[in-house]
């Protein structure tokens, strides 16, 4: 069988580390910059970096329509900070914010002030939904939250997999997994390897 192809939204952000975790969970990784790169793959990232910018280009360079379709008709899709973000139905203050809106979840940006910037801790993370059999007691997993989101509702598709003071920091609605803090940053494959095996599992 040959490598899934994944694809990192490449506009701005943190897409490099991304892409480098993905090629170590033995995905064939490529970046994605135009509407034609969306094109055969069998699973995507949308990275952290500043969703307003984000949302703003994939609007202005008419990918959004064709991402949030692909979304819809059940791309495995990983999104990470600002991609999680996106990825939300309801951005709290934000309702004009571009944004591809099918995680049923409301999502507070920049949620821990600005005193906590960025912080490390490890996360109790459920028994993972992966394609492969679950880990009964899944080791804690360490999670650097960046200017992080916080989601502050969930509706009822959506399952909760790690929390933070007892909100949610990582959740999957079928095809989407959502997490505020970077994977990307740290050594542990679980999550990049959760898309990779949705898209071989086709
Ligand atoms: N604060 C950023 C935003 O609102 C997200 C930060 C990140 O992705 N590290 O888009």
């Amino acid at each position: 069988m040959s490598a899934p192809r994944i694809g990192v939204l490449a506009l701005q952000g943190a897409f490099r580390e991304h892409i480098r975790s993905l090629r170590r969970c033995g995905a064939d990784a490529v970046e994605i910059r135009t509407r034609e790169d969306l094109d055969g793959l069998s699973g995507l990232v949308l990275p952290g970096g500043e969703s307003t910018v984000m949302g703003k280009l994939l609007t202005e360079w008419d990918m959004m329509d064709r991402l949030r379709g692909l979304i819809r008709d059940g791309l495995p899709v990983f999104g990470t900070c600002a991609g999680l973000i996106l990825l939300c139905t309801d951005i709290i203050g934000h309702p004009g914010q571009p944004r591809i809106g099918l995680l049923d979840a409301s999502v507070r940006r920049n949620a821990f002030g600005r005193q906590v910037d960025s912080f490390t801790t490890d996360l109790e993370l459920s028994p993972f939904p992966a394609v492969r059999p679950l880990e009964d007691r899944p080791a804690p997993m360490r999670a650097v939250f960046i200017r992080a989101p916080l989601i502050e509702r969930t509706g009822t598709g959506v399952e909760v997999l790690a929390r933070v003071n007892g909100l949610p920091v990582a959740v999957r609605q079928r095809n989407i997994l959502a997490v505020s803090f970077h994977p990307e940053l740290t050594a542990d494959l679980r999550l990049h390897q959760w898309v990779v095996d949705m898209a071989e599992a086709g």
